[in-house]
C-alpha cells in the first residue's frame, strides 16, 4: 500500500503527523484551555511569541481565523484595509474580512506579490471627513500566490515604517513566516519585527495537523483571546494539538531549507521542459509555480503527472504548482522529475 501512495506535490498542508509528533501528542498535558488550563497551550503560545519577538500569543483552529481576530481588533467598521490583490486575507478567506469586520478592501496589484512604497503611502486615506480612514495594512511574508516568494526586511521595514507615521496597523499574515526566514537567513523574530501582530501557521511546511498562532502585544492578544471565543475558536483539551505545534517548532523548522533545496530541484528540471515556462531563478522558498506555454494543456498535463503517482495543482487558468514539504524527501523529489522528464515526449 505504502509504495502506490502519490508524491503529493499540490500544497505543505497535505503532511501527517510524524511518529515522533504522535506521541508528543499522545503524551500532551491538557487542561480547559478557555478556562486558561492547558500547560502545553500556554507553552506553545509563549514559545510562539518569543521565536517571533513578540510578547503573546494565542492558538487559533486556522490562519485564516488569526488574520480575522486581528483584522477585528485593527481594523473598526467602515475603514480601509490594504491589501495586495492576491494576498490570503482578501482573495481566499471568502469575503471574511467584509463579513466580520464590515470593512473595505483597498485593493492594490503588487508585482511578484510585492507592494512598492509608493503605492501604500499614496493609498492611504488623508484624514477628511468624505474618505473612509485607512486603519491597517497587511502583508504576507512569503507570499503564497505569487509562488513563496520573500518580501525582502529592508523593503519591508520601509512600508511599515509609512504606514506607522499615518497611524495605521501593520499585521503580517506570516503563513510561512519560517520559510521566508530560512530563504531570507535571518530569524523569524526579524521576519516579524516591526508589525503590529503577525499570524503564522503551523499546519503547512512545520508539518502539525492543525492549528496556527497569532502573536502581539500582551495587552492586544488579550483582547484576542475574546474574539476567539466570539468566533467560535475558544477549545478546550487542545493541548492534544499545541503538542504537535511545540514538535514542529522544535523539530521541524531547520529542515525547511530542505525543502526549499528540493523545490530548486524540481525548478531546475522543469525549467527545461517545453510545455512549461519557468525561470528556475526565481524559485525562493518551497513552491514551484509554474506557468504554462500553453494553458489548454494544464488539465492533461496535470493527468499524466497524476497517471505517474504526482500530484501537482492548478493555480488559477494558466499555472500548475508543486511544493515541496515534510513528506517530500530526496527519493520523492528524483521520481518527481523522472515523471515530469516523460512530459518531454
Ligand atoms: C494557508 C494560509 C492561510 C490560512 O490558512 P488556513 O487554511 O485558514 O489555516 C493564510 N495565509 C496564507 C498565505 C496561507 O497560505
Amino acid at each position: 500500500m505504502e509504495m502506490r501512495m502519490p508524491i503529493d506535490l499540490r500544497s505543505d498542508t497535505v503532511t501527517r503527523p510524524t511518529e515522533g509528533m504522535r506521541r508528543a501528542m499522545a503524551c500532551a498535558e491538557v487542561g480547559d484551555d478557555v478556562f486558561g488550563e492547558d500547560p502545553t497551550v500556554r507553552r506553545l503560545e509563549e514559545v510562539a511569541a518569543g521565536r517571533l519577538g513578540f510578547e503573546a500569543g494565542l492558538f487559533v483552529p486556522t490562519g485564516t481565523m488569526g488574520n480575522q481576530v486581528a483584522l477585528q481588533l485593527h481594523a473598526p467598521r467602515g475603514t480601509d484595509v490594504i491589501v495586495e490583490a492576491d494576498c490570503h486575507v482578501y482573495r481566499y478567506e471568502l469575503g471574511a474580512m467584509a463579513a466580520w469586520s464590515g470593512v473595505l478592501p483597498r485593493v492594490l496589484s503588487g508585482r511578484g506579490g510585492r507592494l512598492e512604497l509608493d503605492q501604500v503611502s499614496s493609498a492611504i486615506a488623508p484624514d477628511t471627513d468624505y474618505l473612509a480612514p485607512t486603519s491597517c495594512l497587511v502583508l504576507e511574508n512569503t507570499h503564497n500566490h505569487a509562488g513563496g516568494v520573500c518580501i525582502d526586511l529592508e523593503h519591508q521595514r520601509s512600508l511599515i515604517a509609512a504606514a506607522h507615521r499615518q497611524g495605521v496597523k501593520v499585521h503580517l499574515d506570516g503563513a510561512r513566516i519560517f520559510n521566508a526566514a530560512a530563504a531570507l537567513g535571518v530569524t523569524a523574530a526579524d521576519v516579524a519585527a516591526g508589525f503590529d501582530s503577525v499570524m503564522f501557521c503551523l499546519s503547512k511546511g512545520l508539518g502539525a495537523p492543525v492549528g496556527s498562532v497569532l502573536v502581539g502585544p500582551a495587552g492586544w492578544i488579550a483582547q484576542a483571546r475574546v474574539v476567539r471565543k466570539r468566533m467560535g475558536g475558544g477549545m478546550r483539551q487542545v493541548g492534544i494539538l499545541a503538542a504537535a505545534g511545540l514538535y514542529a517548532l522544535e523539530h521541524h523548522v531547520e529542515r525547511l531549507s530542505d525543502d526549499h533545496r528540493r523545490a530548486a530541484r524540481l525548478a531546475e528540471e522543469i525549467g527545461g521542459i517545453d510545455a512549461f515556462v519557468l525561470d528556475p531563478s526565481t524559485v525562493q522558498t518551497n513552491m514551484v509555480s509554474v506557468g504554462l506555454r500553453r494553458p489548454d494543456e494544464q488539465s492533461v498535463l496535470l493527468k499524466r503527472l497524476d497517471d505517474a503517482g504526482v500530484l501537482a495543482i492548478a493555480m488559477g487558468p494558466d499555472v500548475i504548482r508543486f511544493v515541496t514539504h515534510l513528506d517530500i524527501d530526496d527519493a520523492s523529489v528524483e521520481t518527481a522529475v523522472a515523471a515530469l522528464r516523460k512530459l518531454r515526449v
